[in-house]
């Protein structure tokens, strides 16, 4: 009965309180309404590398989440600037929903002290006095690094070819939808090369099927260093690659895929009894400006006869069509 009542008391002693945050497993910190650090505990230590001592009672506690200056979620709610919260972190971002401001948000930290790079989760909510006014704010971390590394791996499985590295079949049938749709939108063109390797079958013949891997490999390195930062370059099939050009008329199509015929070539890969004698693609080009009643898939079938006009003309050459044509 004694020791109940012990307890109670000590409840109710702001130092057991303080001890009591110190001793939790999840990283914690708490700031005053000037936004300085009252407390952090042992396990916001563990997870930063920086001791208590070093951050209590200043207002440095940002440096041992990022590199340059800027507010964390804690500083957010002490400042009020909530609504800043979706600039500030981009990913997975929401309100707290329990209307006192409370926020939740995960970002990419670049942890100075510890020299690599965690994917941290916070929660920072206002501490309210009895007459409910915000008296301090403390923030809880969990460090989802290994999930996010995890889901980011998946990610790659699900978008990537294995071989190339070069987004796959799946990607490249999503993106080719959601740029149609984007043409259709802005009545933007949109271009669309399909890259097929010459005589690969030969190649493989010669050098067998690690060295026609490896042919691949090369090829699509060829192909990625001409891309602008918003086109894509998949690996369509075998050997057969296919390139998305937003916004890219037929003339700037033709201008890319000569470039990449010409890469191709340079490589000087060697596939004896061919015309050349080197590896060499042929590219069939086609250009759309998206309508209604028209679909991706139509781009694509423009391309590919384009392209078996390439090889029919005698490969190593791109052949081009306007889709209106075709
Ligand atoms: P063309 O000039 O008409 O395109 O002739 P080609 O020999 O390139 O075309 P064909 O379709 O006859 O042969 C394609 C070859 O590509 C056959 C296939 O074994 C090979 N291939 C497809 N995928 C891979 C791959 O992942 N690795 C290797 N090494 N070879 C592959
Ligand atoms: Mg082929
Ligand atoms: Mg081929």
């Amino acid at each position: 009965m004694l020791q109940e009542q012990e307890l109670i008391e000590a409840t109710q002693d702001h130092g057991f309180a303080l001890k009591l945050m110190e001793l939790l497993v999840i990283p914690t910190f708490v700031l005053d309404l000037n936004g300085k650090v009252l407390i952090w505990n042992r396990a916001c230590e563990r997870l930063t590398g920086v001791q208590a001592a070093e951050v209590l009672g200043t207002d440095e506690h940002w440096r041992c989440f990022y590199d340059l200056p800027r507010p964390t979620l804690a500083d957010l709610v002490v400042q009020g600037r909530g609504a800043e919260v979706h600039r500030l972190y981009d990913q997975h971002v929401k309100r707290g929903d329990d209307g006192n401001n409370s926020l939740t948000a995960e970002n990419w930290c670049d942890m100075p002290r510890l020299g690599r790079r965690r994917y941290i989760a916070a929660d920072a909510s206002p501490i309210c006095g009895n007459d409910g006014g915000i008296v301090a704010v403390v923030q809880t971390l969990r460090d989802l690094t290994d999930e996010k590394k995890a889901q980011i791996a998946l990610e790659q499985l699900a978008t990537r070819d294995g071989l190339t590295g070069l987004a796959n079949r799946r990607c490249f049938d999503q993106t080719l939808q959601a740029e149609w749709h984007r043409a259709l939108r802005q009545q933007q063109p949109l271009s669309l090369l399909m890259v097929d390797v010459d005589n690969f079958k030969q190649y493989n013949d010669a050098y067998g099927h690690l060295g026609g891997d490896e042919c691949l490999q090369r090829i699509a390195g060829a192909v990625s260093s001409e891309m602008r930062a918003n086109d894509l370059v998949a690996r369509y099939g075998g050997e057969e690659f296919a390139v998305i050009l937003p916004n890219q008329s037929l003339k700037g199509a033709a201008i890319v895929a000569e470039r990449i015929r010409c890469r191709v070539e340079q490589l000087q890969l060697p596939n004896l009894g061919t015309a050349k004698q080197f590896v060499t693609v042929s590219i069939g080009a086609a250009t759309a400006l998206p309508a209604v009643e028209n679909e991706a898939n139509q781009l694509v079938l423009t391309a590919d006869t384009a392209l078996y006009r390439a090889k029919h003309m005698g490969r190593n050459r791109i052949s081009l069509t306007n889709e209106a044509q075709a």
